[in-house]
């Protein structure tokens, strides 16, 4: 707080006019125990804030919830931001292995984040930034560096209050760059967790300077019910709110779930226990599908609890609200009432943790639902699979994808498979990896370049025909240095490709790869018959590929999963299953894949 804004408090001691306490706080003080630095255009009372916290254990789905009641806003015509803020001293998820961290999402901007930002992208259909994520990493690199630049004029930087007023900035700074009505900050982890306790201070620090109604904290916890037992027990769910308690935040809301229907005497107690109203202690009981939770928590009338706990009732639109719900509840209803059904196998390394694939399991649910079919996903370990025995491998599925992927592991594995497919018009989709193993395969097989590989998987190979980006030779180290975020592709007419995306000219599509074709095969490939059907503008990058015999076999360098959307599926996604379809059901009156695209993307 500067000097200036102290003595405006005075003031308002002193029975003289009230000025904003924060108005002016915009620089930091060596005599003020205040501290809380405001970003430019920042306007008190405009933004509101809902903090999500997990109690008891994580894994609750705290973004799900928190995406939910954000939509269930949205709906209602206000703007929203969510914020994820993670624990952990990485800088950004682009390090993490997925198979102990969920999968790495890449924003359009080139952001590796959580896959909580999947979430909140696919259910409030909303693009995001690097602005809608925040680590530990993030956090005290920035307050290191303010340091070093001799930002905090003398004074010992302290975790309260210069690391909590960097938390503070952020929330600000996303609120003020989106001039939301209502900003969602979900904090990774669980109350009590070493590493996330400057975030709940941060939140507490933020509701007294915002002052009264400004903030609503909703607290996740879960129920247990052993089955010895054979009875809810709330204690565990009580002590982590305690612990909430005494941080000093009084929660307004607590969310339980459980696998269950919570009962009455369980949600007593913790109402008794809480100073929480029973009506706002509600239940959460696991869903077969998280599209349902936005109606639970609307059955619940939790939508309207936050309204007015922020008295923000008067902001809404109902009118538009109606329409976004029908239109929701058009894509909920076709959830479980498929006719048809696909056996989608997917190849990968990350075969028992489907955290790591999480997109594109989304992804092939929202292209299922738009088809009124379930496709199911069959996982396949590629380690010990060859030419030989890949037909015992694949016989029983409609269609691959070969996903995204590093290093050598089950690479050739992945070729065997492409192979299969393309050999005997098995259904075909390669993303990224999947893309570069099926430009592989095609020389070895259909060129006669027995010797192709990629340097990734073999330096030394005599025909690298994946090989490292130009512009990532010059690059070191392993952190955010790939190819990453969203770029244009160029596609070209009258390609499948060119039909699945409506026939437009140019496609947004998120990348993330170090690796490409060498551009000295791309004749070579094209002469045996591969459609480089999407390619970089003004640069030799090939970003998708087809083969026009073949009745699906696309790749890409993207990752299409990463932008698939409930009410907007992925074209590719949706061709992929169109041709699984009509493969499994040869003899019914089934759309071709770009009919199927023309029909399910393009009505929205
Ligand atoms: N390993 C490959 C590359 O870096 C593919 C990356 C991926 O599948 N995301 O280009």
């Amino acid at each position: 707080m500067t000097k200036e804004n102290a003595r405006s408090v005075d003031r308002t001691r002193d029975g003289e006019k009230e000025v904003d306490l924060l108005a002016s706080v915009s620089d930091i003080s060596t005599e003020s125990e205040f501290f809380s630095p405001m970003p430019k255009g920042y306007k008190k009372g405009k933004t509101r804030y809902v903090f999500v916290m997990g109690t008891v254990m994580s894994g609750l789905g705290k973004g799900i919830f928190s995406s939910c009641l954000a939509k269930l806003l949205q709906d209602k015509g206000l703007k929203v931001a969510p914020i994820k803020l993670e624990g952990y001293l990485n800088v950004d998820s682009g390090t993490l292995n997925p198979f102990r961290h969920g999968e790495v999402f890449v924003l359009d901007d080139g952001m590796e984040c959580d896959m909580d930002l999947g979430t909140y992208e696919r259910i409030l259909d909303q693009n995001l930034t690097r602005a809608n994520f925040a680590t530990s990493g993030q956090i005290f690199s920035s307050v290191l560096h303010k340091e070093r630049h001799g930002d905090y004029l003398g004074r010992d930087v302290q975790m309260i209050p210069h690391v909590t007023g960097e938390v503070k900035l952020k929330l600000r700074e996303l609120a003020a760059q989106t001039g939301a009505d209502v900003v969602f900050v979900e904090i990774g982890g669980t109350v009590g967790d070493l590493e996330n306790a400057y975030f709940i201070e941060a939140m507490r620090e933020l509701a007294y300077e915002e002052g009264p109604d400004s903030c609503c904290f909703v607290a996740l916890t879960y129920i247990l019910e052993p089955p010895t037992l054979g009875e809810q027990k709330s204690k565990a769910a009580q002590l982590g709110i305690k612990q909430l308690m005494q941080c000093g935040i009084q929660p307004d809301i607590i969310a339980c779930r459980a696998s269950s229907p919570v009962s009455e005497k369980a949600r007593e107690k913790i109402s008794v226990y809480s100073n929480v109203p029973l009506n706002r202690v509600m239940s959460l009981p696991d869903s077969a599908s998280i599209y349902m939770i936005p109606a639970m928590l609307r059955d619940n009338g939790l939508d309207f609890e936050v309204l007015r706990l922020l008295k923000i009732e008067d902001r809404i639109n109902l009118r538009h609200e109606r329409k976004s719900w029908l239109q929701w509840c058009d894509f909920t209803d076709k959830i479980g009432a498929a006719r048809h059904k696909v056996t989608i196998g997917v190849t990968g390394k990350y075969t028992s943790v489907r955290d790591s694939y999480a997109s594109i399991i989304n992804a092939l649910e929202h292209a299922g639902i738009a088809l009124g079919c379930n496709a199911e996903i069959k996982w396949i370990d590629t380690t010990a699979i060859t030419d030989r025995n890949a037909a015992d491998n694949l016989g029983d599925v409609d269609g691959i994808i070969v996903p995204g992927g590093f290093g050598t592991r089950g690479a050739e594995g992945k070729i065997a498979c492409i192979r299969y497919a393309r050999e005997n018009n098995l259904p075909y989709l390669g993303l990224c990896f999947g893309f570069q193993m099926a430009v592989i395969e095609f020389a070895r097989n259909a060129c006669g370049l027995t010797q192709a590989n990629s340097t990734e998987v073999e330096p030394d190979c005599a025909e690298p025909v994946i090989d490292v980006l130009p512009e990532q030779k010059k690059i070191e180290g392993l952190g955010g240095n790939m190819r990453l975020g969203g770029r244009d592709v160029e596609l070209k007419p009258q390609t499948m490709a060119w039909k699945l995306f409506g026939q437009a000219g140019t496609v947004r599509m998120r990348f993330r790869h170090r690796y490409e074709v060498d551009p000295r095969y791309i004749d070579k490939l094209q002469d045996a018959g591969m459609v480089f059907s999407g390619k970089a503008p003004d640069q030799p990058i090939m970003q998708i590929l087809e083969l026009a015999s073949h009745p699906f076999f696309m790749g890409t360098q993207a990752h299409p999963c990463l932008t698939s959307r409930p009410l907007r599926p992925q074209p590719m996604f949706v061709g992929l299953v169109a041709a699984a379809l009509k493969k499994r059901y040869p003899d019914e009156d089934l759309p071709d894949c770009t009919r199927a695209v023309r029909e399910v993307c393009r009505a929205q």
